[in-house]
């Protein structure tokens, strides 16, 4: 089992998640993050320390395809361990449906 950040990620990026998590699993896009799945120890701190709601245990259904892309994102974006500001927009594109299509990007974040 692990935890998997899913679409309301996307275009906040709010970063409240990746400094309680306790073994820094966290990676960055250029507008969302993801957990690697290999290294989340299922703790579950980070679930309520998100915002915008984006962060579930796998053992949700219909997270299939969120969990292949936390895996596979993680495998090239970096490591993100301290928080920064939530992209600007953040507020505006919280709870918006569809913002995988209209807006997930691949690119890599900065990283810490
Ligand atoms: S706190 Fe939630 S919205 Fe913010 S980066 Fe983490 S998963 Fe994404
Ligand atoms: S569940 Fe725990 S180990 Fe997994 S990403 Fe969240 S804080 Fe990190």
């Amino acid at each position: 089992m692990t935890y998997v950040v899913i679409e309301n990620c996307i275009k906040c990026k709010y970063m409240d998640c990746v400094e309680v998590c306790p073994v820094d699993c966290f990676y960055e896009g250029e507008n969302m993050l993801v957990i690697h799945p290999d290294e989340c120890i299922d703790c579950g701190v980070c679930e309520p320390e998100c915002p915008a709601e984006a962060i579930k245990p796998d053992t949700e259904r219909g997270l299939e395809k969120w969990l292949q892309l936390n895996l596979d994102m993680a495998r090239s974006w970096p490591n993100v361990t301290v928080k920064r500001d939530a992209l600007p927009e953040a507020k505006a594109f919280d709870g918006k449906p569809g913002k995988f299509d209209a807006y997930f990007s691949a690119e890599p974040g900065k990283g810490d």
